[in-house]
């Protein structure tokens, strides 16, 4: 297959208008029906699949129904009922002192700035991406393992690091598009453009991207 060679912009360009074709409906697959249950979904997806923490959830939050509840619990009864969600100690520890920043300093609301969120514990840069822009709409780039992969194998961002790859995202994609471009870009990641065997036979990404045309150019080597 022959390599298209376009300009850095318009290859960006196309690609998310192909993704967008074939993700319309991508968002995010973590159950939940507030700031509040997406920002511990979204703490306790750390690590684990989405689908395991959606499984403990819909428990967790029929129990705990709001900040307040998680801030009083035993933190023992947290960890027992997050328990398949892997490092669940650190995680029950971080949502529950969590839960009581939101209630002493935001009136038990989850703020909507990348910069507060961040302060609450267990909420990292990626984490705080995904809160601010799925439950407030806040331009955002999440770039979790997925969007690092995929990024770095089409040639979106040549990165070393994720930060980067957030950076350079930002730099090369329209501000309009950060957020669904990061579902985008998920969803390919993760039916595929997967970790181990990326499944370019089904991909319709191959004459646009780096790593399938080192992959062509190799084999004819
Ligand atoms: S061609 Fe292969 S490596 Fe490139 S994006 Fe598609 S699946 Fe991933």
């Amino acid at each position: 297959m022959q390599r298209d060679y376009r300009t850095g912009n318009e290859k960006v360009g196309e690609v998310l208008d192909i993704l967008e074709r074939n993700y319309p409906d991508a968002t995010t697959e973590l159950k939940h029906r507030s700031p509040f249950q997406l920002l511990i979904a979204t703490i306790l997806s750390a690590q684990t699949t989405d689908r395991q923490v959606n499984k403990v959830t819909p428990e967790l939050f029929r129990k705990f129904p709001g900040p307040a509840d998680i801030a009083e619990a035993p933190v023992e009864e947290i960890e027992n009922m997050i328990r398949t969600c892997g490092c669940y100690r650190s995680k029950a520890k971080n949502i529950k002192e969590a839960c009581g920043i939101l209630m002493e300093r935001y009136n038990g609301k989850v703020p909507s700035t990348v910069e507060e969120l961040m302060e609450l514990p267990g909420v990292g840069r990626k984490t705080a991406n995904v809160v601010a822009s799925n439950a407030f709409g806040v331009a955002a780039i999440a770039v979790d393992t997925h969007v690092f992969r995929v990024s770095n194998r089409i040639g979106l961002v040549k990165a070393s690091d994720v930060h980067k790859t957030e950076e350079q995202l930002m730099d090369n994609i329209p501000g309009e598009k950060w957020s669904r471009a990061h579902h985008w870009l998920i969803h390919h990641g993760r039916r595929v453009c997967k970790a181990r065997k990326p499944l370019c036979h089904k991909c319709p990404l191959t004459h646009l991207c780096d790593y399938y045309q080192k992959l062509v150019k190799s084999s004819g080597d």
